[in-house]
């Protein structure tokens, strides 16, 4: 059982009982990167020919994806690892969470090197509804996770997997890409590209995260049948279509008027692409029906084969995944 309060015995790495979760770890240490190896001053002439919507969705994107990172460690540490047996799964939790960190500092190097008005987009999260309601959506599933929670009933259970779905599923595996998608739209448009090489990379591992939490609840329902019925997986599918809703209203904020190539129904309609694919992953049927309107975004799982940087800086990431690749030495492509 990958479920339960660990014990001595649970604190051995082998056997390991869940090799999905010890490969995830591996291929997580080989995706490791460091913001400040991105050369973000180059898109600072990018940023002075951008209009003001412009800038105001990048700094709206970033007043939210800034506090996201420390949400998803804390959802971990306290609703997460301490309900999980697995050593293995204990090494990739340990590595996300340094991720998250990680993601959190490259996100204060955009703020740093950009001209943002830090003081508002610390600011804007607490004070825009919007935003403020995915926060708090989140903060109240992790509520029920304390030291009251008994993990081994049915009703801590499912507790763990509603949880889970709001912050790995909704947040990690549907906000999170209706953001990305903004990010990586400046790239499309020339724009802000070692920006999104950053977001690149942040994906790359986000897309880890997502298929971490995705075998964590496939696991979780085979080992534990009797927490599963039909309004059990009505729950489940709901809080994904709210998670819909919620975003819905946060990109309406994000486009008061829209921009060139992208306005609020066009991310719209791809967070609702995204969720459907969520909501297969996870057994269902597509609720929403919508075709992918940004074509060009890489899907989580080839994103690999689509990175362009560092053709000027050769690094580290030699070690890393993508020295498997022959593709490195390639100049700009596009997503397709
Ligand atoms: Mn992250
Ligand atoms: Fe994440």
């Amino acid at each position: 059982m990958i479920l339960g309060r660990p014990r001595n015995e649970d604190m051995q790495l082998r056997p390991i009982k869940y090799p999905w979760a010890y490969d995830l770890y591996n291929q997580a240490v080989a995706n490791t990167w460091f913001p400040h190896e991105i050369a973000l001053g180059e898109d600072l002439d990018d940023w002075k020919k951008m209009t003001d919507d412009e800038r105001y969705a990048v700094s709206f994107l970033m007043s939210f994806f800034n506090p996201s990172e420390l949400i998803v460690n804390r959802t971990l540490a306290l609703g997460v690892y301490p309900y999980i047996k697995a050593p293995e799964a204990h090494l990739y939790l340990a590595k996300q969470m340094w991720e998250e960190a990680n993601h959190c500092q490259a996100f204060e190097y955009v703020l740093e090197t950009f001209p943002l008005d830090k003081e508002k987009i610390y600011q804007q999260h607490l004070i825009t509804p919007s935003i403020k309601a995915k926060e708090d959506w989140i903060s109240n599933f992790l509520a029920k996770m304390d030291e009251r929670l008994d993990i081994e009933t049915i009703e801590g259970k499912r507790d763990f997997v509603r949880n889970l779905v709001a912050y790995n599923i909704v947040m990690e595996g549907i906000w999170f890409y209706s953001g990305f998608m903004v990010a990586l739209s400046f790239r499309q448009r020339k724009q802000l590209r070692n920006f999104g090489s950053m977001i690149d990379w942040v994906l790359r591992d986000e897309s880890l995260h997502l298929k971490f939490g995705i075998n964590l609840i496939l696991t979780i329902l085979e080992e534990n049948p009797e927490i599963v019925d039909e309004g059990f997986g009505e729950e489940i599918k709901n809080i994904i279509i709210t998670g819909v809703e919620m975003e819905t209203a946060y990109n309406k904020d994000m486009f008061p008027r829209g921009i060139l190539g992208l306005n609020a129904d066009y991310v719209n309609q791809y967070v609702r692409y995204v969720a459907d694919r969520r909501l297969e992953e996870l057994g269902f049927e597509p609720h929403f029906h919508d075709t992918n309107p940004a074509k060009w975004m890489a899907s989580a799982t080839d994103t690999l084969e689509l990175v362009n940087f560092f053709e000027s800086q050769n690094t580290s990431y030699e070690v890393n995944a993508r020295a498997n690749k022959e593709n490195k030495d390639e100049g700009e492509k596009e997503v397709v």
